[in-house]
């Protein structure tokens, strides 16, 4: 029998619902299946991993030593002796920052076939066939992965049903001190920081603000981030922006940043790229602010301005502003 393990990103020793979601895809292809976690300490294991539907959960026990979190060689080495020892065949992330790092290098690794952002993975014979959509969306693409070593695949969060668990059974939880490559040591991570925004999580704000190139600057920002402020809403950016500098990546969104589904889309200065738009076109509502009339964004806007953000932004938080204390 075939055997798919899905991975829970380091650090994390729950599943949430993008891994539950991955796991009802695991399960419908009808192998074994397998969730792995990293971990210290089996005190730190979640009660709810009991109620998922696996055959088991491996729990990868690594030396902290080697430093938290993970330096990436360390999870590659564990992640490719799992799957020798095991005999995994089907490797599957939800895609994040963090597997879109860690999954091609493993697949690299395990002379593995790859793909990237699937919606939707079946099995066909020896073969697994993984649907992920292409130009910004406007195209599957369906890649059949044929090696003979094991497959790696990242899904896209949302795709898919997040199962009911139906029988009582506990799943197994079965410990593994996996052999770390000598030259897998040569990073320790000594500390990390992790920007926290001050507003809502930008996946998740019912209002997004957002600005590109035609911001001309950082300082812009600043002036988003009032307005965010005001409707309590999260600020985001064109990849253009970002690449500048003026904004850090993780607040990019679009086809290689965030996904987001707000009630209204805000944006200034952006001109609606395929890319930028694949990350954005499921809002309800988009108001877009452009000094070109023909700029690509006004065909996806539900309201448009044609003109300068410098003389549209300051009036228009002024008059929010005025709005919110009315109220
Ligand atoms: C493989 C690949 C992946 C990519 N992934 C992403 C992605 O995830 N996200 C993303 O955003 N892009 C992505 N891109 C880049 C994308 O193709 C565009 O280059 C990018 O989105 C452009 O950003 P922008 O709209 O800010 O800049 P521009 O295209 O330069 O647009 C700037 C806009 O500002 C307007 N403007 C200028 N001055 C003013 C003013 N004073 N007031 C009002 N408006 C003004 C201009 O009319 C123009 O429309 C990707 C590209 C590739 C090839």
């Amino acid at each position: 029998m075939s055997h798919t393990a899905v991975i829970v990103e380091e650090g994390r020793h729950n599943a949430d619902d993008s891994i539950e979601q991955v796991l009802n895809l695991a399960n419908s292809l009808g192998d074994k299946t397998s969730l792995v976690i990293f971990i210290c300490d089996n005190s730190n294991l979640n009660d709810e991993l009991n109620n998922l539907d696996c055959d088991q959960i491996y729990v990868i026990k690594i030396d902290r030593d080697y430093g938290t979190p993970l330096p990436d060689e360390v999870v590659i080495s564990s992640l490719e002796w799992l799957c020798k020892v095991k005999n995994i065949d089907l490797v599957l992330m939800s895609k994040t920052a963090w597997s879109l790092n860690i999954a091609p290098r493993l697949a690299f690794r395990t002379e593995a076939a790859y793909a990237h952002d699937c919606i939707d993975i079946k099995r066909e014979g020896k073969e697994i066939s993984c649907i992920r959509p292409v130009y910004g969306g406007n195209a599957l693409a369906h890649i059949s992965l044929t090696s003979d070593t094991p497959k790696v695949a990242t899904v896209r969060a949302g795709s898919g049903q997040i199962p009911q668990k139906v029988s009582d059974t506990i799943v197994p939880i079965i410990e593994v001190e996996p052999e770390i490559d000598s030259k897998d040591l040569r990073v320790k991570i000594i500390k990390t920081v992790t920007e926290i925004p001050d507003g809502p999580d930008l996946s998740k704000a019912e209002i997004v603000i957002a600005g590109g190139r035609g911001l001309g600057g950082p300082e812009p920002f600043e002036k988003l981030r009032e307005l965010a402020q005001i409707l309590d809403g999260a600020v985001g950016a064109s990849r253009a922006a970002c690449d500048a500098g003026w904004i850090d990546h993780n607040f990019q969104i679009g086809l290689t940043g965030k996904t987001v589904t707000p009630n209204i889309y805000l944006s200034f200065g952006i001109s609606g790229a395929s890319q930028h738009m694949a990350g954005c076109s499921g809002s309800r509502n988009i108001v877009s602010v452009n000094s070109d009339k023909n700029a690509n964004i006004f065909k996806d806007s539900k309201y448009g301005v044609i003109g300068d953000w410098n003389i549209v932004l300051p009036a228009f938080t002024a008059a929010v502003r005025e709005l919110v204390n009315e109220n």
